[in-house]
């Protein structure tokens, strides 16, 4: 069995390699260690190899791990679908929020903030994959989403996330990531300030790099096969 620490190497490794064939500087990439549905002892192995940034998708679960590894200061990020009944929970206890897909749970998020935090970063999670996908605003929609949480108290908006529809053909995986990063290009024309594009996990890390991903979140390949 491989250890998290080589895991986390060879991902590394590969988000470097990546970047030599981007043509990007290997800084400009960072790595989310997503450790849903992973014991605390696991985020633990990561951080004893200089992992600082956490996802979760589970508001309960996450939370719950942000409290027992409080004392590391970690870097929380959320990832998952966030339905309101959650929103407080959410905005108490993460850094970051990847998949506001509604103005409502941006005003929640906005509302629910706790005052003596810095301001929740997020990102706002567009469906690119049209029919084949549920999660996410629409492109058409991310746009009047964007200005309007941008606008926000208590909030930072950051940028996009994304997760394609699995599939092994290589250029509609490409075309996917480079539609969030057009989307991106044109939010910021528009006077937006948007720095982050969150896309590319285990398996498709290389491509959404060559589409310009500036965050990636890879659980799989650093703690194994989820049971
Ligand atoms: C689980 C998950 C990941 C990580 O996926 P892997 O294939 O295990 O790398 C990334 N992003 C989101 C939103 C996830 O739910």
């Amino acid at each position: 069995m491989t250890s998290i620490a080589a895991n986390l190497q060879a991902v590394r490794a590969r988000i470097a390699a990546a970047c030599i064939a981007a043509g990007r500087p290997a800084e400009s990439v960072q790595l989310l260690a997503v450790s849903k549905t992973r014991p605390a002892a696991s985020v633990r192995e990561a951080v004893a190899s200089g992992q600082r940034a956490f996802g979760e998708n589970y508001v309960s679960e996450g939370s719950g791990k942000v409290a027992e590894l409080a004392g590391l200061n970690l870097e929380w990020h959320f990832i998952g679908p966030l339905q309101s009944n959650k929103t407080r929970q959410a905005a108490e206890n993460f850094a970051w929020i990847h998949s506001v897909d509604r103005l409502k749970i941006a005003e929640r998020l906005a509302a629910q903030r706790p005052p003596d935090l810095a301001p929740l970063q997020f990102c706002i999670q567009v469906n690119v994959s049209g029919e084949a996908s549920k999660s996410g605003c629409t492109p058409d929609e991310a746009a009047a989403l964007a200005h309007a949480a941008a606008m926000l108290p208590n909030l930072r908006l950051r940028g996009l996330m994304a997760i394609p529809e699995p599939t092994g053909d290589e250029g509609l995986l490409r075309s996917r990531f480079a539609l969030l990063r057009r989307l991106r290009d044109r939010l910021n024309a528009e006077g937006l300030v948007l720095d982050t594009l969150s896309m590319g996990m285990s398996h498709d890390l290389e491509a959404a790099i060559m589409e310009g991903a500036t965050l990636v979140r890879v659980g799989t390949a650093i703690f194994g096969e989820r049971t």
